[in-house]
């Protein structure tokens, strides 16, 4: 069997178990990432596990995110396919790779250089080339992109980034974690005319947002 054939097999088996089984019912999240190459975002030496039930090292002292959290994330994103989105964190690009498959415009940014530019490589071979990787402090947002329909946050913060919320469309959508820098919970934020309207979804732990609206520099 080839490993084209492997990864597949492996990929929808993925879904079912991971995802669908654990209460996943976006048809579209489940259909994008059942076509995203997940092995194509990891390092050589971790791609056997690219689908196994957790998160993995990418280098820097950071991971890419569980496929559960990545599908949790963009099913409260709610997206149709007509919006621009807004990914801070892009650590490996995967979760960039999935939103590209289920929103018209994708930006992403990462702080650490080395990071964005290999997930800038991972994208192109996986043919979302079109997706706008930039380096910086993500929790500023891109105010020069903005407004975005939707923005999900793959790193903690203490509080919900008021420039991320600030460069939401009325009635676009925000997830984030939210907590300290050991367990928080993800929590999607709605812009409405009344003010920010929260819900909070499932716990989990992310590595910590850094930067001016995160938790500083280090
Ligand atoms: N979504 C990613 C994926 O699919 O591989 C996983 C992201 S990883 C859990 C979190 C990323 O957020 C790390 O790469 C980290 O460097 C980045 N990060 C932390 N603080 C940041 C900030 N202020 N701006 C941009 N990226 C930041």
């Amino acid at each position: 069997m080839s490993l084209r054939v492997d990864a597949g097999t492996a990929r929808a088996a993925m879904v079912e178990r991971q995802l669908r089984n654990r209460g996943i019912s976006d048809e579209r999240v489940l259909e994008a990432m059942g076509r995203v190459p997940r092995e194509l975002f990891v390092p050589e030496a971790v791609r056997e596990h690219a689908y196994e039930d957790g998160a993995l090292p990418i280098g820097g002292g950071q991971t890419i995110s569980q496929p559960y959290i990545v599908a949790t994330i963009c099913a409260l994103l709610g997206l149709d396919g007509s919006e621009r989105v807004l990914d801070v964190g892009t650590g490996s690009g995967y979760q960039a790779a999935v939103l590209a498959e289920l929103a018209a415009e994708v930006v992403t940014i990462e702080r650490i250089p080395e990071l964005a530019e290999t997930a800038r490589a991972a994208l192109a071979t996986a043919g979302y080339e079109r997706v706008d990787v930039r380096v910086g402090d993500g929790s500023l947002g891109v105010p020069e992109r903005a407004p975005f329909a939707a923005i999900a946050v793959a790193a903690a913060a203490p509080t919900i980034p008021e420039a991320l919320y600030s460069q939401l469309e009325d009635g676009g959508r925000l997830v984030v974690p939210r907590g300290s820098r050991w367990g928080q919970e993800l929590v999607l934020v709605v812009r409405a005319a009344a003010g920010p309207e929260e819900r909070a979804s499932i716990p989990c732990r992310f590595v910590p947002l850094l930067g001016e609206e995160g938790f500083g520099r280090s």
